[in-house]
């Protein structure tokens, strides 16, 4: 059963029925998932989240699927840990990491594949298919294999090893296009008009990007049935950070939660900035650009939620910085010596926001913030590898030991 009553056009309204479809034929709005929320709220109780496994489907009134087949690797209910050495560090009090480098692939992208690729599956697909910037390639991949799907996946052709051996070990057609990740995407809106494949991204975006949802339920589950005073999100496509938002909306909503002024802060890498830098310009659409920066999975120049991120920042009186190479590579190397935890160029950008963010002031160091760490650095580490300490090599001896302690550390 689902408490899903339509997709419905963000722009003008108009309803269509729940298939694989994302654009209004009336104003080329974007669809969304509409859903019946005085039913749900008569049916969920925080007792009967809490009695379910601990996954993202534990939250399933409030995602778009009709069943209970999940095509599922146990993704969700990663870490949230109160981070309070990076907090001494910055000079926060209440600092929370949700990490999401916990996910079967090791990315965020595995909720939304989940969701995306579970009602691929309700709705008789047999081809899973993908436009991605590193992380979402995996998961389709893994996904796909999962519920033996064929798959097919799109990537600029200049990845990170990582990734791209992350994706090829699942066995999909894996198609490297030569150009940047709009070029990608152009080209798999072309190819999700002709063949009849589920493009978690494109054709099956309004389920995809309800699986972002799962990030702000769990953060205020974990928080003990609160939602955070702020939150510091990486943006690419902007669907995660306005999902964020969405889904601490309805947790209101619903009456899972008391009623919060949350602020919503986007982060983004210079070299790819056009939410933060129209942000900062203090207009409400932005401008493309081509990317530049070694966040590539944060590298869209033409984010298609890029406008809603805009307005879900303003909505919720947040903010958004940006941040240098030199500064990504800091805060990855920042949050791995005071957390222990080692994550992608996407997460040196949130860390390096969040730092910029309160220094600035924009962030409140006392209240409660959660940054979201959305992928593991072990896919991107020509990014650090040239930026760490040697290793010493010694002999097998007490002496070598010793001698090669007198050096000094670099
Ligand atoms: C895809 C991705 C994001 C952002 O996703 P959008 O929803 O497109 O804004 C953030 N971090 C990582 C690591 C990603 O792979
Ligand atoms: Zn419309």
């Amino acid at each position: 059963m689902s408490y899903v009553k339509a997709l419905k056009c963000r722009e003008c309204g108009q309803e269509y029925e729940k298939v694989a479809k994302y654009v209004c034929e009336f104003c080329f709005g974007p669809l969304e998932a509409a859903y019946d929320y005085d039913k749900i709220k008569k049916d969920i109780t925080r007792e009967k989240i809490a009695s379910r496994p601990l996954n993202i489907w534990r939250y399933r009134e409030l995602l778009p699927v009709e069943g209970e087949k999940y095509n599922t690797l146990q993704e969700g209910y990663t870490p949230l840990l109160k981070a309070d050495r990076l907090g001494a560090e910055l000079g926060m009090k209440n600092l929370y990491i949700k990490n999401d480098c916990a996910n079967p692939t090791h990315s965020f992208k595995d909720r939304v594949v989940a969701v995306a690729s579970t009602r691929a599956l309700e709705l008789g697909f047999d081809t899973l298919a993908c436009a991605s910037t590193g992380n979402l390639a995996n998961a389709v991949a893994a996904y796909g294999a999962h519920a033996g799907m064929k798959r097919h996946v799109f990537i600029p052709s200049d990845l990170e090893k990582g990734k791209i051996i992350g994706a090829l070990v699942y066995d999909p057609n894996l198609v490297g296009v030569k150009g940047n990740y709009d070029d990608v995407n152009r080209l798999c809106s072309e190819i999700a008009g002709k063949y009849k494949w589920a493009f978690v991204n494109i054709n099956m975006r309004p389920y995809y990007a309800e699986g972002s949802k799962t990030l702000a339920f769990e953060t205020a589950e974990q928080l003990g049935w609160v939602a955070p005073d702020q939150v510091v999100v990486p943006v690419a496509s902007g669907s995660l950070l306005t999902k964020i938002w969405k889904g601490t909306q309805e947790f209101i909503k619903v009456g899972l939660i008391a009623d919060k002024k949350m602020r919503v802060f986007g982060a983004q890498a210079e070299g790819c900035s056009p939410v933060t830098t129209a942000y900062k310009a203090k207009v409400d659409t932005f401008r493309p650009v081509k990317p530049n920066t070694i966040a590539k999975s944060l590298a869209i120049g033409n984010p298609a939620d890029g406008y809603y991120a805009l307005k879900t920042i303003a909505e919720s009186n947040g903010g958004a910085e940006m941040a240098s190479d030199p500064e990504i590579i800091e805060g990855i190397k920042l949050l791995a010596r005071t957390e222990g935890i080692f994550a992608e160029t996407a997460g040196g950008v949130t860390i390096a926001c969040l730092k910029k963010l309160v220094e600035s002031g924009a962030l409140d160091k006392d209240a409660v913030t959660v940054a979201y760490i959305t992928g593991t650095g072990l896919k991107t580490q020509e990014a650090v590898a040239d930026h760490l300490r040697e290793v010493k090599i010694i002999q097998p001896n007490l002496e070598a030991f010793e001698a090669s302690q007198l050096q000094p550390v670099s």
